[in-house]
């Protein structure tokens, strides 16, 4: 038994305590929201600031092991904490800034969408082809610090706070998001299969296991990620979501922990994407996961919450497993919690995929 740190505590952090639990761990939660989703769950809870060193010293004092939920979590912390903390502070320092991630990928030998640096006013007219995203470089997430360039009236009308960075990104035109969640342990990495994804406003809908990719469509996004976890030399669970053009593989942006759209790995597969991750920081042997259930997974915004309640009362049913996050305020566009559908029955699968479907 390990007693486990956790920077952060939000769903993530909750469904990592929770397969931390089942292995037999005790759990110390930092986060300054004294009402988060891990209050409940926590041996301890420490109410502080991510930020805040004595409470993390206090935390590392604690703890065998730390672990960071969320990549906004600050790397120089983590570095002061490095021998605690096996997902190291490299993947914060890369994940926090589109820039240098995408520099990152492509060094790596990954395609990514052609890119350059926003410094000033005078580069946004480097722009030539449209469309183009234009994303700021750090603390953007689920669409937020995203504009679309149509054309050059958007780019006349576009404004950005300078100093600032900003990163011009070629607009894909994929056919499918896929994201691949792999798990670094000591003694090597496994991988689950490729998830495809839907987002909406850049805030992830869907997830649906197997996705419909090929079978070497899905090597290569595998062999992506991995190539990653392992540059890093990171261990734990880290998660790649990529766009697929054709044949092609288009890496968009890496993240340093569990990962929304491998949520439906709790009833789809023998372990979880949690599992792994307590079971690789907790420096156990390597698993492989084996996938026993297709699935699907929505994500439950605070706009959907009333629709879930009474969908459930109508249709209760084996196969559909509701997670809330405990979340007290609902928002709109707020994750309040994911349903997911889980079958070996296809048949069966897109019945509840038709009857469960958000309508929002
Ligand atoms: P991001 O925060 O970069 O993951 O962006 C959120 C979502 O916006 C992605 O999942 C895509 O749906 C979309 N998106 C981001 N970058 C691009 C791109 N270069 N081309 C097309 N769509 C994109």
């Amino acid at each position: 038994m390990s007693t486990i740190g956790i920077l952060g505590g939000g769903q993530l952090g909750l469904m990592m305590a929770q397969a931390a639990k089942k292995q037999g761990h005790r759990i110390v939660v930092l986060d300054p929201d004294d009402q988060c989703p891990c209050v409940k769950i926590a041996d301890v809870f420490i109410s502080a600031k991510y930020n805040d060193e004595n409470a993390v010293k206090e935390m590392a004092e604690q703890c065998d092991v730390l672990t960071y939920e969320f990549e906004n979590a600050d790397a120089q912390i983590v570095s002061q904490f490095i021998e605690k903390f096996p997902q190291g502070s490299d993947a914060l320092t890369i994940s926090q800034h589109r820039y240098k991630e995408k520099k990152f990928a492509r060094k790596l030998g990954l395609k990514t969408p052609h890119f350059f640096k926003i410094k000033n006013e005078a580069d946004l007219y480097q722009i030539v082809s449209f469309p183009t995203l234009i994303k700021t470089c750090r603390f953007g997430y689920d669409g937020k610090g995203q504009w679309l360039i149509r054309d050059i009236e958007d780019l006349n009308e576009i404004k950005l706070e300078f100093p600032g960075e900003y990163i011009a990104e070629e607009f894909v035109s994929y056919d499918r998001e896929i994201s691949v969640v792999v798990a670094r342990f000591y003694d090597g990495t496994v991988a689950f299969p490729p998830f495809e994804n839907v987002h909406e406003k850049g805030i992830l809908r869907q997830s649906m296991v197997p996705s419909v990719v090929s079978e070497e469509v899905a090597r290569v996004a595998i062999e992506a990620a991995i190539s990653i976890a392992e540059q890093l030399e990171y261990i734990g669970v880290l998660a790649v979501e990529m766009f697929v053009c054709g044949d092609e593989v288009i890496f968009n942006e890496f993240a340093p922990r569990p990962h929304n759209s491998a949520h439906l790995t709790i009833e789809c597969a023998d372990f979880s994407q949690f599992d792994l991750h307590i079971a690789a920081i907790t420096r156990q042997t390597k698993v492989e996961p084996t996938m026993i259930n297709h699935g699907v997974m929505f994500n439950i915004l605070g706009q959907h919450v009333a629709e879930v309640f009474s969908k459930h009362a109508a249709h209760p049913d084996d196969h559909v497993y509701i997670h809330w996050y405990g979340k007290k305020e609902t928002r709109f566009n707020r994750k309040m919690g994911h349903v997911t559908l889980a079958s070996m029955d296809k048949v069966e699968l897109n019945e509840l995929i038709d009857r469960w479907r958000m309508s929002r």
